[in-house]
């Protein structure tokens, strides 16, 4: 196995805060000429995305696009209030009438929960009625080849998926094929004993990748050890999107930045940013697509005396 033609693509928020056309222009047209594949763009409200505009601008510069959110804890599927419920239910169903009128490939984020710093576990009902909502929203957007990436995020970010392990279990309960995993490195790097292990566990249910650093700056400017994670997406045979997410206190969107806790500015140049992600994601993935061509060609049949 080795990569398949995996789109690049870049979030948004790496170059704008909020997306009327002058901002989606800025960051669509930034994104396709250093060369990506994709942008990721955020709908926490997505009310504010101009469905018409946004589809127009990324034909126009021939751009794939993902759409992102993270479910308010008012709209929190996983919960005791049925209304919240309810209405988490109804938003998802809109994000998937958005995601087929604009062109959108995939749906990520947490999805599951609300997007929230939780003072107490899952319980077992909540957890099997997020199950339940999701199996109706990935029904709703099958028809569209809409594929719904679970994000596997940190413990202060959700108490439903936190572990890649995780993540496959609950895709395995919603029983549609589009319900598929999202991992990211970020949040692997505080919560997996071996994210090279969690990404070959989650194989095909895999459908969606973020790379960012410890710090959710500079690409190789932290402290994650990028080797074995590409070596666990070359291992599977990864084909989906890697799409990098980096905040700085440089570009605010102010619901997204204030619930991630991005206070520090990392950096203030977008496009030298995300030129340099794409030249490190490609590099890391020539490597690892080498280091398993050297470890599936190990002479055989040799003895070694001594
Ligand atoms: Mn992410």
């Amino acid at each position: 196995m080795a990569f398949g033609t995996n789109k690049l693509g870049v979030h948004a928020l790496c170059w704008v805060g909020g997306w009327s056309e002058a901002e989606a222009r800025r960051a669509i047209e930034g994104t396709a000429r250093v060369g990506y594949d994709l942008i990721e763009i955020p709908t926490l409200d997505p009310d504010a995305i101009d469905v018409g505009m946004t589809r127009r601008l990324l034909e126009e510069y021939g751009l794939a696009g993902t759409l992102s959110l993270g479910l308010s804890p008012d709209m929190d599927i996983s919960g005791a209030d049925p209304e919240a419920a309810a209405r988490g239910e109804a938003e998802l169903m809109k994000v998937v009438a958005i995601a087929r009128d604009v062109g959108a490939s995939h749906i990520t984020g947490i999805l599951y929960s609300g997007f929230t710093k939780y003072n107490r576990p899952a319980t077992q009902a909540g957890l099997e009625q997020s199950v339940a909502i999701l199996r109706r929203v990935c029904e709703a957007a099958l028809p569209s080849n809409i594929t719904l990436g679970m994000e596997v995020v940190n413990r202060y970010e959700t108490n439903i998926l936190n572990t890649a392990a995780q993540g496959v279990a609950f895709c395995e309960m919603i029983g549609v094929p589009n319900a598929k995993v999202h991992l990211d490195c970020y949040h692997m790097n505080i919560e997996e004993a071996d994210a090279e292990q969690a990404i070959v566990h989650a194989g095909d249910r895999l459908g969606y990748f973020h790379t960012g650093d410890s710090h959710r700056g500079y690409l190789g400017s932290g402290s994650i050890n990028f080797t074995p994670i590409f070596r666990g997406l070359a291992r599977i045979g990864y084909a989906g999107p890697i799409t990098f997410e980096s905040f700085s206190s440089e570009v605010v969107d102010a619901n997204l930045s204030n619930i991630l806790g991005i206070w520090r500015n990392l950096w203030t140049d977008s496009e030298d940013l995300v030129r340099h992600a794409k030249a490190f994601t490609e590099a890391q993935m020539i490597s690892a697509t080498a280091t398993l061509r050297l470890s599936n060609h190990q002479p055989k049949g040799v003895l070694h005396h001594g």
